[in-house]
């Protein structure tokens, strides 16, 4: 299926790797031109040269910490009128909300809810203006239900969901969508980091909390970035022009809700 996405623009945070690098590759076999950003220079480079040579797009690589204010006007100055974006950070760290005071809180809610806002905001009324915009924000299946140890998640991105319900309302009359994508487990560097500390932690081998980890999704497997791209592509498309303010999640049937 043709995604009617030539020659669009997309700005694809936190994309050098893992689930944003999935949504960047996804875009740009579609024939859209990137602006990626990751903190890491080198590693953004070539991410860039590589999507770069298979996809025959432009890709500009601004290497930025997206969480701060000069890092999201170095992203818009490559970039000012986007068709897309893909909002992305990392996550912010596991623990127990008692040893969580207000810098760690501030931390998380600037890096999940605010920078996607801010970025959201310079970007919204020039779609709006020219009557066709698609925003996706990564969040997760925290948002759903809610992980435990991941309090400041599950506290800053259901901030960005209740946010992005209301302005999907307000800006789809002008062509415009906002949408999220709610991960479960998918395999990244961030999931094996996860597995590895888990494996350190209880003296089990990696592969041991792997297979415990796989067992518990009823599809008995992790999720590939490139899964999650494609659903990123498809809510970008011109046929998902319909869609907005929705939470797609996209976990092998781990939540076991009926909705
Ligand atoms: P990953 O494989 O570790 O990749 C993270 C990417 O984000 C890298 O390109 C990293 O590059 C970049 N990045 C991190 N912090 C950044 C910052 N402040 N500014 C700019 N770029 C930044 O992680 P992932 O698994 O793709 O996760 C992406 C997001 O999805 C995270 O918020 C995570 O919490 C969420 N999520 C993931 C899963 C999962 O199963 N993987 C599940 C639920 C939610 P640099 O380090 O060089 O900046």
């Amino acid at each position: 299926m043709d995604l009617g996405l030539r020659g669009k623009k997309a700005i694809v945070c936190a994309a050098s790797k893992g689930l944003g690098r999935a949504c960047a590759n996804a875009l740009a076999a579609e024939g859209v031109d990137l602006v990626i950003n990751a903190r890491t220079e080198s590693e953004l480079q070539r991410a860039a040269e590589e999507i770069q040579a298979a996809y025959g797009v432009s890709c500009v690589a601004v290497a930025v910490d997206i969480t701060t204010e000069a890092g999201r006007a170095a992203v818009l100055a490559a970039m000012p009128n986007p068709d897309i974006l893909v909002n992305n950070a990392g996550g912010p760290p596991p623990g127990n909300f008692r040893d969580w005071g207000r810098d760690e809180w501030l931390a998380a809610v600037e890096a999940n809810m605010i920078t996607p806002i801010e970025l959201i905001r310079q970007v919204v009324d020039g779609m709006s203006e020219r009557g066709w915009g698609r925003i996706i924000n990564i969040t997760s299946s925290a948002v759903k239900a809610p992980i435990n140890i991941l309090g400041l998640s599950n506290g800053a991105r259901a901030g960005l969901t209740g946010f992005v319900a209301g302005l999907a309302r307000d800006v789809i009359a002008h062509g415009v969508t906002v949408n999220n994508l709610l991960p479960g487990s998918f395999y990244t560097d961030r999931l094996r980091n996860t597995l590895n500390g888990l494996a350190v932690k209880s003296g089990s081998t990696v592969d041991d909390i792997a297979n415990q980890r796989r067992a518990g999704i009823p599809a008995q497997r992790f999720g590939e970035p490139e899964e999650l791209g494609a659903s990123c592509a498809f809510l970008c498309s011109v046929q998902a022009g319909y869609i907005t303010g929705q939470n797609l999640l996209i976990d092998g049937g781990a939540y076991p809700g009926t909705l």
